[in-house]
């Protein structure tokens, strides 16, 4: 395992590339990125809407959660006139808190649908992708890519703005998509964090059948073909930083916690689903890296952290065990998912690298205060110092 040269991106990361140099491939687009037109690439939105308008009253599909990111996105696109049909599809077990901020979003003049899946089904899915593929929310990394395209196919609207351009941001996968400005079906089967599950696979759970899986299956190509339908990033268009976009939100009624969120270092994002907790900690168990790395290098990035400083940050926060999230136990936490604790850490066991993390001379994890494996980490340890 090694880290980028710039930030504290390491080699584990899934998709990620690095130069010879040992800088990765989120350090360099962002570098890259060189004088960028902002005037020019607002014409080119603007042209787009125009040329991508079929239904009389909407101009597009905006996806929303209700997050600091969503609440800027509706906001930039009633100000730069437009109408927008907002589209959630919630998370696996929304909070109060992520409940307050959809409907501060619905407050800010819009109209919005709300697509709630059968919770029972979805409550199997969750406990099965635990086991099958170390991700409880797996469900939700699906359902808010395809039901905003449901809705664009039966609403005859041909053109969803999304928020950030991840494989940009977060320098996942191929270099050539760092400059991605649309998004299809490829993009959800390459980087929607599918971890290989296929929405078929999920027809071998006792009690699901085709017909509780409508909205997680991509519409047909021919539909999709049919429309036209472009998925196009904002942040090609608009200046975008997660931070601004709080402070934004914040001014529109976006509500953040009082206290800092369990694994990372911010109290502005993960707000509204009770298993962020568990799914940052799986990528800690499988990565030996979770939250506090990706938002720490966004920010040394933008020159707002040094690495030194961001080193402090992750080795404090990164992993930590996730005993309650947003004031919810564990216990409860699983409960809602018939999940017991002996099969919870079975399951974290069986989703450790053992090569990450520090052990006994008898095999045994070392593990922490909090109960989270304790990990082996150089974060000066670079490429080209290994090769
Ligand atoms: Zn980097």
């Amino acid at each position: 395992m090694y880290y980028c040269k710039k930030c504290l991106y390491p080699s584990t990361k899934p998709d990620l590339w690095f130069t010879e140099e040992g800088v990765c491939g989120a350090c360099h687009s962002y570098e890259t990125r060189g004088s960028y037109d902002w005037s020019d690439a607002k014409n080119q939105f603007h042209k787009l809407m125009r040329e991508n308008k079929k239904n009389p009253k909407y101009d597009c599909i905006v996806p929303v959660s209700g997050g600091k990111d969503s609440t800027y996105q509706v906001w930039r696109m009633l100000a730069e006139g437009y109408n927008p049909l907002c589209v959630t599809a919630p998370t696996d077990f929304l909070t109060p808190l992520g409940r307050r901020n959809i409907e501060n979003l619905k407050n800010l003049g819009v109209d919005y649908i709300e697509v709630s899946v059968n919770r029972d089904v979805r409550k199997k899915i969750a406990k099965y992708s635990l086991r099958s593929v170390g991700d409880i929310q797996w469900s939700e990394h699906v359902l808010i890519y395809t039901v905003p395209v449901h809705i664009a196919v039966n609403f005859n609207i041909p053109i969803i703005v999304w928020g950030e351009c991840g494989q940009r941001e977060y320098g996942a996968g191929r270099p050539e998509d760092a400059k991605m400005v649309l998004f299809d079906r490829r993009v959800l089967e390459e980087y929607g964090s599918l971890n290989g599950q296929r929405v078929s696979d999920l027809l071998s759970i006792p009690g699901v059948s085709s017909k509780d899986l409508y909205f997680y299956e991509y519409p047909e190509p021919d539909t999709v073909e049919g429309l036209g339908l472009k998925g196009i990033y904002l942040d090609n268009y608009f200046e975008w930083h997660g931070i601004t976009n709080v402070v934004i939100s914040q001014a529109l009624g976006f509500e953040v916690s009082p206290n800092n969120i369990v694994g990372t270092i911010s109290n502005y994002e993960n707000l509204d689903n009770y298993v962020h907790g568990i799914h940052d900690y799986f990528k800690y168990l499988k990565f030996g890296f979770s939250r506090s790395t990706d938002i720490a290098c966004n920010l040394i990035r933008r020159k707002l952290l040094t690495r030194e400083d961001a080193i402090f940050l992750v080795a404090k926060n990164d992993g930590v065990y996730p005993s309650e999230y947003l004031d919810k136990s564990l216990q409860e936490i699983l409960n809602y998912y018939s999940v017991t604790s002996d099969e919870f850490h079975e399951i974290c066991d069986d989703y450790t690298d053992y090569s990450l993390f520090k052990r006994t001379p008898a095999g045994e994890l070392v593990r922490r205060s909090d109960g989270s494996p304790s990990l082996i980490s150089n974060f000066n340890q670079y490429k080209n110092h290994i090769e």
